[in-house]
């Protein structure tokens, strides 16, 4: 059997699973994240592939999405939210403990090429891939492989600031990354909360914007501008076929009607075909980008 795994390492949970050649899903499983315990995470993840081949009767190719970064200046792992991974060579440690190559990704890089490979960009040559979430990153796939950059940051546009302020958008927040006024600080989910200012989360926000609620309504008609903004400078570079959302907030529907007719003023063509696309994968995506990072 042509094996594919997927593991996707989270902060909460370490999912694995194996796919087919076709895409199809053989095996699946789920365990919690042994926190803060880098040991026992090689460990854990290592049982998780022994255990998938065993019960498949195959090996597999390996592929990891982390919440982090492969440095290649050091081969560790650096802006990594599971910090105990931080200064780690979990790649060279992983490759050890199970005895074979592995690839390694940014779990938004695995986000953008699993959407680009089967999922809502399928077809396309160039797709952005962007995470709404608690934070918010991307990544880029360019004829079916992922971008990565000589500084392993491609497609981080979570840290760049925020284009055009206007007065609704100041004072200019600090950003935990000590940078100010960072798209993050506008665009992700406690970020829409905090400017929202009724003590709601982001799906009780857009649900009473949708009941008529003024102040949720004009939260999001800030906040979708602000994505415009937003997109339309990485559309300027690197002029996307396709932009599929990923992340919570990215099921918030009107996005898709209203973004892409906001971003008009700022792109730099009288013509825009980028087509802006709600994932497909759902939480699938980060385990089956990892896994589709050997297709090729
Ligand atoms: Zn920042």
């Amino acid at each position: 059997m042509d094996l594919r795994i997927g593991i996707d390492l989270g902060g909460s949970k370490i999912e694995l699973l194996a796919l087919d050649a076709r895409g199809d899903e053989r095996y699946r499983k789920r365990v919690p994240t042994p926190r803060g315990d880098y040991g026992a995470t090689v460990k854990t993840v290592t049982a998780l592939v022994g255990e998938c081949e065993e019960a498949l009767g195959a090996q597999g190719t390996i592929g990891i999405g982390i919440p982090g970064a492969l440095s290649l200046a050091t081969g560790r792992i650096k802006n990594a939210n599971s910090t105990c991974l931080i200064g780690r060579p979990f790649k060279q440690d992983l490759e050890a403990a199970l005895g074979r190559e592995i690839r390694m990704a940014n779990d938004a890089n695995c986000f953008a090429l699993s959407e680009a490979t089967d999922g809502a960009g399928r077809g396309a040559r160039v797709v952005f891939g962007a995470i709404l979430g608690t934070g918010v990153g991307g990544g880029i796939v360019v004829d079916g492989h992922v971008l990565t950059g000589p500084n392993a940051i491609a497609g981080e546009w979570g840290h760049n600031p925020l284009p055009l302020p206007r007065g609704d958008d100041l004072p200019l927040p600090e950003c935990y990354c000590g940078r100010k006024a960072c798209i993050e600080s506008y665009l992700s989910g406690p970020a829409l909360a905090r400017d929202a200012g009724v003590g709601l989360d982001a799906p009780q926000i857009a649900a009473q914007a949708a009941q008529g609620d003024g102040r949720c309504e004009a939260a999001l008609a800030r906040y979708e501008e602000r994505l415009a903004r937003a997109l339309a400078s990485v559309m300027n570079v690197l002029d996307p076929d396709v932009i599929v959302l990923g992340g919570g907030l990215s099921n918030m529907d009107r996005l898709y009607a209203n973004v892409p007719r906001l971003w008009m003023p700022y792109v730099f063509s009288d013509l825009v075909s980028t087509r802006l696309v709600r994932h497909v994968h759902g939480d699938s995506s980060g385990v089956r980008g990892a896994a589709w990072l050997w297709n090729g």
